[in-house]
């Protein structure tokens, strides 16, 4: 497959130096278990995937995106407990993209996305602390949330139905059969509140999950995962080419 140009670890200085780019995408994953069935980077591959499909699309529609490669390391403060999950705090991830930030600043590229993979990592907070240090314009999504999952998926925040189906869609030979699954089922929380979801701690995961799944992978399919990764990534390459055009800062309408 020839480099494409929208892919920075793909592409080269002959071509960059003759494109001037509007936006850069910041891919951010994690590497952790995933139940049984799927591997440790199921976070950095679905981030690769999405990024590059929707840059794909947004570069076809004439904006100019730069996909950086995929941080692979997120906040996995709560599995410090299973084998080998390294984390990355907040605080550290702030760092990096301070320092990202400050590159694309001195580079010219004003405008950043953060791609968010991984349920633990928040990008929000950081935004609000960086954003008034650095002229590069910062946003963040979660991958997961730009289409409602709730129509396609059996519900599950982590190795589920959605992660499942997304992942036999697009890196089918890296999973288990499905049979070798567990059912991704949460022990509830003995605190009211808690259960309730309306007052919230970090779980400790080997505490809530059996198998490091939260929801049931069972009807997972390629099919579901391919129509939802479609939208999803048609979705986030019509938002790229409308940030590519648009001016930071006057973005409110009169
Ligand atoms: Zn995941």
């Amino acid at each position: 497959m020839p480099p494409r140009p929208y892919i920075l670890a793909e592409t080269n200085w002959k071509a960059v130096k003759e494109t001037r780019f509007d936006v850069a995408v910041l891919p951010w994953g994690a590497t952790e278990a995933h139940n049984y069935h799927m591997p440790y980077a199921t976070d950095v591959i679905q981030c690769d995937h999405v990024a590059a499909e929707s840059a794909r699309i947004a570069w076809e529609a004439g904006a100019r995106v730069a996909v950086l490669p995929t941080i692979p390391f997120g906040v996995n403060t709560g599995q410090s407990d299973i084998p080998i999950t390294p984390n990355m705090n907040p605080g550290t991830q702030l760092a990096v993209l301070s320092d990202v930030a400050a590159s694309l600043a001195q580079q010219g590229v004003s405008k950043l996305v953060i791609l968010n993979g991984h349920g633990a990592n928040d990008f929000r907070l950081m935004i609000r602390e960086l954003q008034p240090r650095t002229s590069v314009f910062l946003c963040t999504m979660n991958w997961w949330t730009v289409v409602d999952p709730k129509p396609h998926f059996v519900p599950g925040d982590h190795a589920g139905d959605l992660e499942t189906s997304v992942m036999m869609h697009i890196a089918p030979d890296l999973l288990l059969p499905l049979a070798e699954a567990g059912d991704g089922s949460q022990r509830r929380p003995r605190v009211a509140a808690l259960r309730e979801g309306w007052a919230w701690a970090p779980r400790r995961w080997t505490q809530v999950t059996r198998d490091t799944g939260s929801g049931d992978p069972a009807a997972a399919s390629a099919e579901k995962g391919k129509l939802f990764f479609e939208l999803v990534t048609k979705k986030i390459g019509g938002f790229l080419v409308e940030l590519a055009a648009a001016d930071v800062s006057d973005l409110y309408e009169r």
